[in-house]
């Protein structure tokens, strides 16, 4: 794998990949390969090399896929270190009229042509860093000795609202598409202590933005005898692992999307904490119009992190505003403890999260306000019937954490293949 090449120096190896681009000047020859671990260039000079061969990397095409031998040297110029000396060549797969240029493309053009678009180099560096964030958080769960407890996709429930919920028919019962796993995860909670679960949600979002997906993946933690505070904790050191693992191991990734690094490497823990009360102050004071019982926009967001080289957490939102679920503030009963956390950088909400209601009465009270069939959540209340315990989580989205960390315009290059409003295919 062209990612290992430094271990094979001065070595003659092999790489099976594609055609990434050509170059010739000269009596010398280029041929850049990638393999999906990384790109490198392989050098023939015409003197030294089998004329058949020098021939054949002057027709090979783009995207051909190719097995290409040589000596691996070190080349402190080239973005990995290395390069070839090509010494074989071999074309697996011809590839005539590659759609996706070297040049530059509109957006939907290369969005109609995903299933290729990956292939280029920073799509190919995006998706590397998605696949390392995923195993981050699996290892981070893992090691502080959480269960993976997924949760399912089909369910009766509706337990963020019924406004954006894919409805699909279950033998002829009305059904849903997941928009969270959380109700069940606190169930799994109550039986194994720590979990989480990983998996895709939907939500039939029906306003296009930079932000949002139609299907997304959510990591969501619940823990039992867990508070407020404890909860905080966990998430700011899950994200702050997060971004050591990828400054840590995709550095060559980072530096393809020229993504400004110094920006990940100031994120420090803890991270701030601000009240929603104070928040609002703080917009207020910028001039901005927003009334204290308001949700936070996309503007109001960034305006918010903005002061922060961190991440920030903005807890303590109206009662209102929030999920029914959510523990009422103790000591001011109109908010409830709950948090999101923001991205640095204008990123906007990642994670949202906070302490569970965990008395059956006020519980039952809230789904009534909330205007949610009861039988549907008596499951979920039987959770405070038998064997209570303060227990709170998270779920944080990863897709946008994607688009932060590697400093994305647009969501959707954050995933292999988006689901957007009025995009489903490929
Ligand atoms: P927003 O207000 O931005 O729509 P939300 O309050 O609906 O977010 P939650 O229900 O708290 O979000 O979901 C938890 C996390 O899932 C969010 O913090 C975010 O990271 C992610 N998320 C929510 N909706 C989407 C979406 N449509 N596409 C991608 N990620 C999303
Ligand atoms: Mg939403």
């Amino acid at each position: 794998m062209i990612k290992h090449l430094g271990k094979h120096v001065n070595q003659e190896i092999q790489i099976e990949g594609w055609l990434f681009n050509k170059r010739s000047s000269g009596k010398i020859r280029f041929v850049i390969v990638r393999d999906g671990s990384g790109q490198v260039q392989g050098v023939m000079a015409k003197q030294e090399t089998d004329p058949e061969l020098f021939e054949l990397a002057g027709e090979v095409t783009q995207e051909s896929s190719i097995r290409v031998r040589g000596f691996v040297r070190e080349e402190p110029r080239a973005p990995s270190g290395y390069e070839l000396t090509v010494t074989g060549l071999e074309v697996v797969g011809g590839s005539e009229d590659y759609p996706i240029t070297l040049k530059k493309h509109g957006v939907d053009f290369l969005a109609d042509r995903r299933h290729l678009w990956i292939r280029g180099p920073r799509q190919a560096s995006i998706l590397r860093i998605r696949s390392e964030i995923e195993q981050a958080i699996r290892d981070f769960f893992y090691q502080r000795d959480f269960i993976l407890a997924d949760s399912p996709i089909i369910t009766s429930l509706a337990a963020e609202g019924t406004t954006n919920l894919f409805e699909i028919d279950y033998h002829g019962e009305k059904a849903y598409l997941a928009q969270t796993g959380q109700l069940y995860s606190e169930a799994t909670a109550m039986a194994l202590g720590r979990v989480y679960n990983f998996g895709p949600v939907f939500r039939a979002e029906k306003s296009k933005t930079r932000r949002h997906l139609l299907e997304f993946w959510m990591v969501e933690a619940e823990m039992a005898y867990c508070d407020f505070e404890q909860n905080l904790k966990v998430q700011e050191e899950l994200v702050y692992y997060i971004i050591q693992r990828v400054l840590e191991r995709n550095r060559l990734d980072l530096n393809t999307l020229k993504r400004d690094i110094s920006k990940l490497e100031a994120v420090t823990l803890p991270f701030p904490r601000l009240s929603y009360t104070e928040a609002v102050k703080i917009l207020q004071d910028s001039g901005e119009d927003f009334q204290w019982g308001e949700d936070f926009g996309a503007p109001q967001e960034t305006l918010l992190s903005d002061h922060y080289e961190s991440p920030v957490f903005v807890h303590r939102f109206p009662a209102d505003i929030k999920a029914f679920y959510m523990k009422p503030d103790p000591s001011e009963s109109r908010v409830v403890l709950g948090a999101d956390l923001l991205a640095s950088e204008g990123y906007g909400e990642i994670i949202g999260g906070g302490q569970r209601l965990d008395e059956l009465e006020p519980l039952q009270q809230r789904i009534k306000e909330h205007n949610l069939p009861e039988e549907e959540f008596a499951w979920y209340t039987d959770l405070r019937r038998y064997g209570s315990v303060p227990h709170s989580g998270f779920g944080l989205g990863i897709e946008r954490t994607v688009a932060w960390i590697c400093g994305l315009e647009h969501i959707r290059e954050a995933i292999p293949f988006p689901r957007m409003l009025y995009r489903i295919r490929p």
